[in-house]
């Protein structure tokens, strides 16, 4: 740590930061002209917001034609893919794990000379003439010809009362993640689609039991048959048809789910050690439903 300056106006150097010990109004003049001064657009060919397959596959194609190409990713380079343990759908790959994958996908981006992966938030994008300035959380602003949007999704929240104080104590929204943590113990998992059945069956790997909460009325599953015959086939996956969850209870962890049965209206409390989500994505195209025209969901494209 280094300092200049008088006993009243001082500025500190401390870890590359420049700290001032002085009158408040001054130290706010000062930081100011600091940020006009250190302002600048850095230029780029294409910048890619999100580090998912899809954008990680895009870094891959710009770099190839030897686009100066940046890529943002706010969490980690691979997306959503990373929280899968395995993956048997993926051309010239048997069987491998998400996580895994994706790090040959990074690499693969990685390797051309004109391709440079930045972990940070984008968090706004404008237009200035015929460019376009994507703002970031931590590294500054980039100046574009071109922008590619590989947000992805993230989980569907449903608002229901506790499941936001629980998230993380017995509330999930990803097996893979978290399906360690309920070893031996009577879960719940809310959804019928694909995901919800295929997550249930991977849950009873760990769980004593899975129950899958349906909407729909007995014998309905919004699932392909594959996955529904293999559900119904599970000994330790029970269904209960008919019901939502109308509040998630508890002390510090999930204890008890209230149902509610959206025919006959009857509410009951089931004990419960966790809940799985799998109700939905939603699209992360905040940042962009100004610019771009999307649908009632949040999707790009009308
Ligand atoms: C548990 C699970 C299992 C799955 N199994 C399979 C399977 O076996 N086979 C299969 O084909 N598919 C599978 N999928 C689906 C697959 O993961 C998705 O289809 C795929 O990840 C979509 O890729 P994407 O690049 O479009 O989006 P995502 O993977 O969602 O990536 C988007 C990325 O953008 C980043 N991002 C968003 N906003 C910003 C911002 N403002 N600034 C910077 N970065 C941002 C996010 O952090 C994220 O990393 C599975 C998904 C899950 C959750």
């Amino acid at each position: 740590m280094s300092s200049i300056g008088t006993e009243k106006t001082r500025l500190v150097f401390w870890g590359g930061q420049a700290f001032a010990m002085m009158p408040f109004g001054l130290y706010i003049l000062i930081s100011g002209i600091f940020s006009v001064g250190l302002h600048y657009y850095s230029m780029k060919g294409v910048v890619i917001v999100g580090g998912g397959p899809a954008g990680l596959a895009a870094a891959i194609y710009a770099g190839r034609s030897e686009r100066k190409t940046l890529l943002l990713e706010k969490g980690s380079y691979g997306g959503r893919i990373n929280d899968t343990y395995e993956i048997r759908n993926y051309p010239g790959t048997i069987a491998d794990s998400g996580q895994h994958l994706m790090e040959k996908f990074r690499e693969h981006a990685g390797s051309y000379p004109t391709v440079e992966l930045k972990r940070t938030t984008a968090t706004g994008i404008s237009k200035e003439d015929n460019l376009f300035v994507v703002s970031t959380k931590r590294r500054g602003d980039f100046k574009a010809r071109s922008v590619i949007l590989d947000l992805g999704t993230r989980p569907r929240e449903l608002g229901i009362p506790g499941e936001k104080e629980f998230v993380g104590h017995g509330v999930a929204y990803c097996a893979t993640c978290d399906a360690e943590f309920f070893k031996g113990k009577e879960i719940y998992v809310l959804g019928a689609g694909d995901q919800a059945v295929e997550e249930a069956d991977y849950l009873t790997g760990f769980a004593s039991k899975v129950t899958i909460i349906v909407l729909h009325e007995k014998g309905h599953l919004d699932c392909n048959e594959v996955s529904a015959e293999h559900a119904y086939r599970n000994p330790k996956i029970d269904f209960c048809w008919s019901s939502t969850v109308q509040e998630i209870k508890g002390k510090d962890h999930v204890e008890s789910l209230v149902l509610k049965n959206v025919e006959t209206g009857q509410v009951r409390e089931v004990s419960a050690a966790g809940l799985f989500f799998f109700v939905g994505m939603v699209p992360q195209t905040e940042m962009v439903r100004e610019m771009a025209a999307c649908d009632k969901s949040g999707y790009i494209g009308k």
